[in-house]
Order: structure tokens, then C-alpha cells, then sequence
């Protein structure tokens, strides 16, 4: 009998009707002949609740607290889908991540899985249960309970199917599944049939929202495949997997963009070894995320160098920059929010020459400038004025035909 996992999100089962639609889906999927491990999210908004509340009992609540606090809220949603598959005539068994046999290392709110004993859940499927596993949470090795990063109910759902060697893991969200670039945005952006897991990881690092991406490096590491769709609907949706040859036939796979990048230069720093070492280094210390790095030629012996990190973290940025630039002697320093990064993504662009003159193009006919440029082996992004990213998108998305009146591959 084929072993499904299928992991709800937040909106999934965010009122007492959708947990038991939920709860239907669950037992469709069973009746139609099918071993059933369901992983919940929590009721949608319940995370944040209990993070606010933490925050005004304590103003800094210890991490193995907050862990304790935050694991509820997926075990509230499993008890209750578990409870209305029993109203609707079913046997169904909900289990926290440490009675599914969730096992992590030791860091609290951020874990990483470091083992699953799945035994007690496939004696429960042969008993012909319906299990319902808690998402986002395990145990470590003292019992201490564990939670998994923000969105870790997809990896929860992702490590459980790769541990019971599931022959499905659908993740069911609010969304169709991966589209060409945000539907919000683009109004006739196409849903992707077939991504692979790079291209994935390299869109959710552009800004696409879809996935955890410590889940979807956790099923490429383990190979395990997976679909995103819609819990809304009955209609398929994006499945992710290991690449194939046929997927490099598309070039450009999607677009994303992430409006929440700033974009930081040190000017006039002295050009000699060692120097970029000493900016980076104290910012690394400090855990701030750098993406693009960019350093220009030098003009006399000095030069500048530019790069983005989130929003969020330009005061603190500015605030080490300011030290460091004391003590190396650069001139100044100059930091913006109002920039926002575009990506361009796919496996085809391994293959095919001309994907960056296309796209440089489109936008310097768009009139857009562009401000930095970064490359990996599949994608190419650029770093634009916020204000002009709606429409740097729109004109990438026409220029490698991605809409869906065009649902052929975009040929170069
Ligand atoms: N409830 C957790 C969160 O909001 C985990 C999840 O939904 O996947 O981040
Ligand atoms: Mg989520």
C-alpha cells in the first residue's frame, strides 16, 4: 500500500471548517488506498500570538522557554484534525515531533534533525491509523523539547517522508505552487509544473515565498521529491525533484524578487591585502547575512566596495562599518533600503549562452539601472532602485516569455 506524507500549512487549518476539510482530505487520501501521515502547521497567526505574548511577559525569553511555548501550537492543530477525523468516522492518532520519533541537536528555535525513529508511526499505519504528526518540532537528546526555524513544519514533513521512504510528500499551502514570479506582481505568471530542487533554493534566495529552504536543501540532500499545491483545490501543483535532463530545456525557470535588501558601500578603502578580511570578518561576527559583494576596479590606491544585506540589519551594519572604517581609513559610508534585488533562475542557463545580454538588455531598454549584478552557475540577479522593480519584473518576465500565453519554453 502506498505510504503518503501530507503537510498543511498555517491557512490549511486557520478555522475549525478548514480542520475539517483537512480532516476529509486525510481520509479521501486513505479510503482511496493509501498509508496517511499527515504533518500540521499551526492554526494560522498562533506562532506569531505566542511569540507576542512571550515578548510581554520577557523581554529576552530563553530559547528552551520559547521552544516550549511554540511547540503548542502544532500540537493544538494535530490533536484537532486527529479529533475531527474521529468525527467523521475515522482512526486517526495525533503525536508530538518527540512521540513521532523526532530526534535534533540542542539548539533551541533553530534545530537541526538529526534523527528519525520511525517505528512507532508505521506500527500505528499498520494498525491502519491515520497519524498526525506535530510539524516544526522534535526532541533533543535530554528529552528537552525542540523547535525547527520559522516555517519547520516543511521540513518536518520533508525529513518524515524521507525517513519512512514515503512514495509521496505533497505540501499543501495557500498557493497554486511555484509560479514564474509572484502572481501578485505578474497577473499572468504561470504556474511551474516541474522545478528542481536549485532552481528552488535559488528563487526562495531571490524572495520567492514558498518553502522553507532549509527543507528543500534537506530533500535534495536526501533525495526526496515533493510537490507544492493547493489545499484550496483539487488541481496539482509544483513538483520538485532531483533535475532531468528535459529541465535544462528551459532556460529561464522563474523570476523572484525581494524587496527587503539594502545596499551598503565603504568608499575610498585603501587597496592592499587584507582589508576586505578586516570589513567582512566583524560583520560575520555580528551574523549578519551579506549577498552580494562587489568591489570596484581601483582608481589611484583606493576603492569601493558595495554589498547588500537584509533591512533589517542596516543600523547595526552601519553601526560596525563606522569602527571599521576608522581603522582602515576609508573615506565614508554610504547605506539605502530603497533597493530590491531581482533574480533571474534556471538550470538551462548551464547550457545556453545569452541569458545575462537578454536580460541586461530588457532592462536598459526599460530605461532601469542597474546597480550591482551577482551570478551563480544558475542564476543571475541584479540589485535595482526599490521603485523600479515592479516594472524591472514585469519586463524580465516578457523578455524570457515566462507568461502564461506563452507556455512554451523561452528559446534563445
Ligand atoms: N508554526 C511555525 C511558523 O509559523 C512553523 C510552520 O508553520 O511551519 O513558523
Ligand atoms: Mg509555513
Amino acid at each position: 500500500m502506498p505510504l503518503i506524507v501530507q503537510k498543511y500549512g498555517g491557512t490549511s487549518v486557520g478555522t475549525p471548517d478548514r480542520i475539517r476539510l483537512v480532516a476529509q482530505r486525510l481520509l479521501e487520501t486513505q479510503r482511496e488506498g493509501c498509508r496517511v501521515v499527515g504533518v500540521m502547521s499551526a492554526m494560522a497567526g498562533i506562532t506569531d500570538d505566542l511569540l507576542k505574548l512571550a515578548r510581554d511577559v520577557a523581554a529576552q525569553p530563553s530559547s528552551r522557554e520559547l521552544d516550549l511555548l511554540l511547540a503548542t501550537g502544532e500540537q493544538a492543530s494535530s490533536a484537532l484534525v486527529a479529533m475531527a477525523i474521529g468525527d467523521l468516522g475515522g482512526r486517526a492518532i495525533s503525536l508530538s515531533g518527540a512521540a513521532a520519533g523526532i530526534l535534533t541537536d540542542r539548539a533551541h528555535t533553530r534545530a537541526k534533525i538529526a534523527n528519525i525513529s520511525p517505528r512507532r508511526i508505521q506500527n500505528l499505519l499498520g494498525d491502519d491509523y491515520i497519524v498526525v504528526v506535530a510539524g516544526f518540532q522534535g526532541q533533543n537528546a535530554d528529552g528537552e523539547i525542540t523547535t525547527l526555524g520559522r516555517g519547520g513544519s516543511d521540513l518536518s514533513a520533508i525529513a518524515l517522508a524521507g525517513a519512512l521512504n514515503a512514495d509521496a510528500c505533497q505540501i499543501f499551502t495557500d498557493v497554486d505552487g511555484v509560479f514564474t514570479c509572484d502572481p501578485r506582481l505578474i497577473r499572468d505568471a504561470r504556474k511551474i509544473d516541474e522545478i528542481s530542487y536549485d532552481e528552488l533554493l535559488e528563487m526562495a534566495g531571490g524572495g520567492a515565498k514558498v518553502m522553507q529552504s532549509r527543507a528543500v536543501e534537506f530533500a535534495k540532500k536526501f533525495s526526496v521529491p515533493f510537490e507544492v499545491r493547493s489545499s484550496f483545490s483539487g488541481a496539482s501543483g509544483t513538483v520538485a525533484r532531483e533535475e532531468t535532463p528535459h529541465m535544462e530545456e528551459v532556460v529561464v525557470r522563474g523570476v523572484s524578487v525581494d524587496r527587503k535588501q539594502a545596499k551598503v558601500t565603504i568608499c575610498g578603502v585603501p587597496d592592499k591585502a587584507g582589508i576586505a578580511g578586516q570589513i567582512f570578518g566583524p560583520i560575520a561576527a555580528a551574523n549578519l547575512i551579506v549577498d552580494m559583494i562587489v568591489q570596484n576596479v581601483s582608481s589611484g590606491d583606493t576603492t569601493d566596495v558595495s554589498f547588500t544585506i537584509h533591512e533589517n540589519d542596516i543600523e547595526h551594519a552601519r553601526h560596525i562599518l563606522e569602527s571599521i572604517r576608522r581603522e582602515i581609513g576609508a573615506s565614508h559610508i554610504n547605506a539605502r533600503n530603497q533597493v530590491a534585488k531581482l533574480s533571474v533562475v534556471g538550470i538551462g542557463m548551464r547550457s545556453h549562452a545569452g541569458v545575462a545580454a537578454r536580460f541586461f538588455e530588457c532592462l536598459g531598454h526599460g530605461g532601469i539601472n542597474i546597480e550591482l549584478i551577482s551570478t551563480s552557475e544558475i542564476k543571475i540577479a541584479v540589485v535595482v532602485a526599490e521603485e523600479d522593480i515592479d516594472e524591472a519584473a514585469r519586463l524580465t518576465h516578457e523578455s524570457f516569455n515566462l507568461s502564461r500565453l506563452a507556455p512554451q519554453a523561452a528559446v534563445i
